[in-house]
């Protein structure tokens, strides 16, 4: 008889006070009755305002499987699911949202198509409940837009929820970049994927942590770390305004030569004038979106900041015995494991 499956299981939240109560027991029993594993759950409260941080404590003493990790303040959902899969011991880590969206049974089937020898379970979106038009309309065309963009292809309509395998993890957690737009670098990762479809239910309770303003970063990071195409467009338009303005420098000494009327010409000139304008803020601003991100990895500050730590981790039966990083963390952990991966 092998040990059984080890499964971690990550959870960030952010002022989530109003769903854990409901989240952690039907997670809990959901994991409990997958066949085969022992598991643990790592919490991260990403600078939570509510009393999102009390009750996840109160679930730690209670529960040894429990793990808890405070952020010093918001580090954004991106980040947090990356310092759970940082701590993460397990054979797998799920990542799950907390509000209930992802439904904890579907678990049962990662692991499943893990056991069959997938390194990622995705999860697709085959219905999404409860959302707005808008949120539907611009999510499906953003999926869109980034795979027309991306240089590898980056599955539609998924989410965050999934199962990885160890050695994905491992990749993973040697990518040491600062905008982190997580299904990107699975998608980019590789190694044997596959989908599954699940019905994505509505929140169970509380509002979006998702307003606009994030959600149009999360994008822009999703496209910037994933493509370099908008940077061809200053090229690109670098080549049609040349080719017009050949075309012009033509048409002018043809009219300076042989006509007499080559004064005119006004609307021409402010239409070249306010064109290149444009065009030329437009692509020193895209140019600056990639060198604000440059001047972001050069800092090469850690990528979150732990406040507080919660849980002994339970002894685990695991084919991977855990890193020497089980002391609790009161300071910024991954550094050294980003340096092991700078020096190759
Ligand atoms: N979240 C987080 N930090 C943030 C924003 C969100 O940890 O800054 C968590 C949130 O608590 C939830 C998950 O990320 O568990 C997804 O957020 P949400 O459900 O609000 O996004 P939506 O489903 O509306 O896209
Ligand atoms: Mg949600």
């Amino acid at each position: 008889m092998t040990a059984p499956d080890f499964l971690s299981v990550v959870v960030p939240c952010y002022n989530e006070a109003e769903v854990l109560d409901e989240t952690i027991p039907q997670l809990t029993s959901a994991l409990e009755a997958i066949p085969g594993i022992g598991f643990e759950i790592i919490f991260i409260d990403d600078g939570s305002r509510d009393g999102t941080l009390a009750r996840l404590q109160r679930a730690a003493e209670a529960d040894e499987r429990i793990h808890v990790l405070s952020f010093a303040r918001n580090f954004g959902h991106q980040i947090a699911v990356t310092a759970g899969t940082d701590v993460a011991a397990g054979d797998a880590v799920v990542l799950i949202d907390a509000d209930l969206q992802d439904p904890p049974e579907v678990i049962a089937e990662m692991v499943e198509k893990w056991r069959e020898g997938y390194d990622v379970v995705y999860g697709t979106r085959s219905s999404r409940q409860g959302e707005s038009a808008f949120k539907l309309a611009t999510a499906r065309a953003f999926y869109r837009l980034l795979n027309r963009f991306s240089e590898v292809p980056i599955p539609l309509d998924t989410g965050d929820f999934r199962l990885m395998d160890r050695r994905v993890v491992d990749c993973l957690k040697a990518m040491p970049e600062r905008h982190r737009f997580v299904r990107g670098m699975v998608a980019w990762i590789g190694f044997d994927q596959i989908a599954l479809p699940y019905e994505r239910a509505e929140r169970f309770a509380g509002t979006s942590k998702y307003p606009l303003r994030k959600m149009l970063r999360f994008a822009t990071d999703g496209i910037l770390a994933f493509s370099s195409r908008p940077l061809q467009f200053a090229t690109g338009m670098g080549i049609m305004a040349a080719s017009l303005a050949l075309l012009g420098i033509i048409y002018a000494l043809v009219l300076r030569i042989f006509t007499s009327v080559w004064v005119e010409g006004w609307t021409a000139l402010m239409i070249a004038v306010l064109f290149l304008g444009g065009v030329q803020l437009l692509s020193l601003g895209i140019i600056g979106e990639y060198i604000a991100r440059i001047h972001d990895e050069a800092k090469e500050r850690p990528l979150y900041l732990v406040k507080s730590q919660f849980g002994t981790r339970a002894p685990r039966a695991s084919r991977h015995p855990r890193p020497e990083r089980s002391e609790p963390v009161a300071q910024p952990f991954p550094i050294e494991l980003r340096e092991r991966a700078r020096n190759g």
